[in-house]
């Protein structure tokens, strides 16, 4: 039996329950160059707790928090969460998208395996001193419909290191068919596809298009559901469920993952939103 690597260590797959595979449960975004509005769910244990509770209480097992150095990702924080509220967290590693690379990691001066050793040494000894380790890679994506050449320095080390540590890999791939030329590139590395998730395919409804990263061998993850930021999220949900149930009835429900991406203060049932509880199984 297959573990499961999570901030409190490797747990075997039969002990992790319902899962929410692609969630934040703290993320800032308005800090770089440019971006003047202030994008964030915060980082304050305080209020996501209970968000968290909530969700365990109805049923919830497992969250994979997709944040990623530059936007918050705080190894510690994640194992207090979940030894305060008993969930398995499971933490990504990597570098979100070209506009969030932090500066520090210099991205387009160091090497592709350089950039990869540095997480397989995150794989293999944890992050810092923590000796927390992710359990995945990603969240890791595009800016846009197309792949930026720091962007595609990411992919390329983060298909070595699927390649290289089995991890799998779980991506960011918006509005557009982007997602295709992510997969390519991790099989370029020898990366597993059947180990790839490309993510929020919920904001592409395009059949024609999932049904490609299926025959492609790799999985195709909906976690836009419940999301209401823009009118195609508000109103589209039901072409999106439409699209999905013709995944399902063509044999395709071990290639299609579902999640919330919990990723604005706006989500949190304290402010009006869903929480973590629109997907629960109760
Ligand atoms: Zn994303």
């Amino acid at each position: 039996m297959p573990d499961v690597r999570t901030v409190r260590g490797p747990v075997p797959a039969d002990e992790i329950g319902f899962t929410l595979p692609h969630e934040h449960t703290a993320i800032a975004l308005w800090h770089v160059p440019d971006r003047w509005d202030y994008w964030e769910l915060s980082a304050d244990e305080t209020v996501v707790e209970p968000e968290l509770l909530a969700f365990r209480d109805e049923g919830g097992s497992c969250l994979v928090d997709l944040t990623l150095p530059g936007v918050g990702r705080d190894p510690a924080r994640l194992a207090r969460l979940a030894e305060r509220t008993e969930l398995h967290i499971v933490m990504g590693c990597g570098w979100y998208r070209g506009a969030y690379y932090p500066p520090e990691a210099l991205i387009e001066r160091r090497s592709v395996d350089d950039l990869a050793d540095e997480l397989v040494r995150e794989w293999s000894e944890g992050v810092g001193t923590t000796g927390i380790r992710p359990g995945i890679i990603g969240e890791i994506g595009t800016d846009k419909p197309w792949v930026s050449p720091a962007e595609e320095r990411v992919h390329r080390a983060a298909g070595r290191v699927a390649r290289q540590t089995g991890l799998a890999i779980t991506t960011h791939a918006v509005l557009s068919d982007v997602g295709l030329a992510q997969l390519r590139i991790f099989e370029e590395e020898g990366a597993d596809p059947s180990r790839v998730v490309i993510g929020h395919a919920d904001s592409f409804p395009s059949l024609d298009h999932y049904l490609e990263i299926v025959r492609r061998g790799a999985n195709l993850e909906f976690d836009f559901l419940g999301m209401s930021f823009t009118p195609m999220e508000r109103f589209g949900e039901g072409r999106v469920l439409e699209l999905l149930l013709e995944l399902l009835s063509r044999g395709h429900a071990d290639r299609v993952l579902l999640s919330q991406d919990v990723c604005h203060n706006g989500q949190l049932t304290r402010y009006g939103g869903n929480g973590y509880t629109y997907l629960a199984p109760s």
